[in-house]
């Protein structure tokens, strides 16, 4: 069989499967990375649109920017930096109140590191999807994991039905993989019938997650009365979060671009009237004209701007998190390991501790099992 040479298959290239494929490749073990989008990065992506002018503009319309505190987290991110896939976002943050109608509480001293991707926050997924000893196969989705008992391995199966080969070990590394939301969204059951491996099932519950709309704008000129390039909002009901994406370091500054996020309860409102189903395009322009006109009620002066898009994220944040402890599962006779950020806690970092751990449950098992 020919992909018999290749040993651990790692079920999606967001930062929890791209830290975690990594660290195996590093350790020897070969890595194949599936990925159902067209590229690396999950939750942490880069889209590059068109305007009805045809001028191009990127956005990381998904996390924003990062931080760290674990020391083994930092340790990565300095190693990143020096290959110059990271860097820090030295601007200043605050608070809009819509109350007031003023920012309040901006930073005079950064409450803590803000650390982006270099260009787009999908490039260190990338990076790590190019290391040596790992193959990755992009806009390829995992529709089935099997448990080949008298084998002792996995086999694979994409969407279409292709065969995706056998493997010694799985990193499955979205709560997709095994949940009812996955169901849900395209009738089919989930990959992983974890009702195979009871220890792990018994430990491994659904996440509810937090749903959010992107919203993406560039403009002609700088937004010249807004004093900080992040903010939060208080008092609305359809506005979270608000970042100038062209501030950040190793970006084009030929336009000013913002992306807006908006609170959990619009989108959840939004998501009652259609369900996970995709979303047309009336209703996402209409969605991105609402938390335009709520950024225009600041009193900002907000001019209209040159492009205007929504995004929904469906699952942007885990809502709980369900193995703050050992950060992943892991079933060592069947050599699987399920990590994400629903493991460790709702950002970047709980990600990148829980990639790391499931690749730890890999480098303690016996090199004759691999
Ligand atoms: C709008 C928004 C704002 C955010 N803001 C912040 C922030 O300010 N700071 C912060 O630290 N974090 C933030 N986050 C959260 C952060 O992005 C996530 O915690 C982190 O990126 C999760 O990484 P992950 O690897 O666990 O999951 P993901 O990034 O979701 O990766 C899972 C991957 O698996 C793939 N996949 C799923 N099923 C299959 C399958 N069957 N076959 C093949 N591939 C599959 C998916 O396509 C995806 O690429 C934000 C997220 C969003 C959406």
């Amino acid at each position: 069989m020919s992909n018999l040479a290749t040993k651990v298959a790692v079920i999606g290239s967001g930062i929890s499967g791209a830290v975690c494929a990594s660290a195996l490749a590093r350790n020897g073990i070969s890595v194949t990375i599936f990925e159902s989008g067209r590229g690396p990065g999950g939750r942490m992506s880069q889209r590059r649109e068109i305007a009805e002018d045809g001028r191009e503009f990127v956005f990381d319309h998904g996390a924003p920017y990062f931080t760290a505190s674990n020391p083994g987290v930092l340790g990565l991110v300095q190693e990143w930096e020096s290959r110059g896939i990271v860097a820090s976002w030295n601007e200043k943050f605050g608070s809009f109140d819509f109350a007031s109608k003023k920012f309040v509480d901006i930073e005079e001293e950064p409450s803590s590191q803000k650390y982006v991707g270099i260009p787009g926050m999908n490039s260190i997924c990338r990076a790590l999807t190019l290391e040596p000893g790992i193959t990755s196969r992009f806009g390829l989705g995992v529709a089935k994991v099997e448990w080949l008992e008298s084998e002792g391995s996995w086999s694979l199966t994409g969407f279409n039905g292709e065969d995706l080969g056998i493997f010694k070990g799985v990193v499955a590394s979205d709560k997709n993989t095994f949940s009812s939301r996955f169901t849900n969204a395209t009738g089919r059951p989930p990959p992983l019938d974890l009702s195979i491996e009871p220890e792990v099932a018994l430990k491994v519950k659904e996440v509810p997650v937090v749903s959010c709309f992107a919203v993406m704008l560039a403009f002609e000129q700088p937004l010249t009365l807004i004093p900080v390039k992040g903010f939060s909002f208080k008092n609305s009901d359809i506005l979270s979060r608000a970042f100038c994406d062209s501030s950040k370091p190793g970006r084009s500054s030929s336009s000013e671009r913002w992306v807006l996020h908006s609170t959990g309860e619009y989108a959840d409102k939004i998501i009652a009237r259609t369900g996970f189903q995709k979303l047309s395009s009336a209703l996402l322009s209409e969605v991105a004209e609402e938390l335009f006109q709520e950024l225009q009620r600041t009193g900002l002066h907000i001019p209209r701007p040159l492009f205007l898009k929504a995004h929904r994220w469906g699952s942007a944040f885990p809502a709980t998190s369900i193995a703050v402890k050992e950060k992943c599962f892991w079933s060592g006779n069947k050599r699987l390991a399920i990590c994400g950020d629903f493991c460790v806690s709702p950002n970047v970092e709980g990600a990148i501790l829980s990639g790391m751990a499931a690749a730890s449950k890999f480098a303690e098992l016996p090199v004759s099992s691999l």
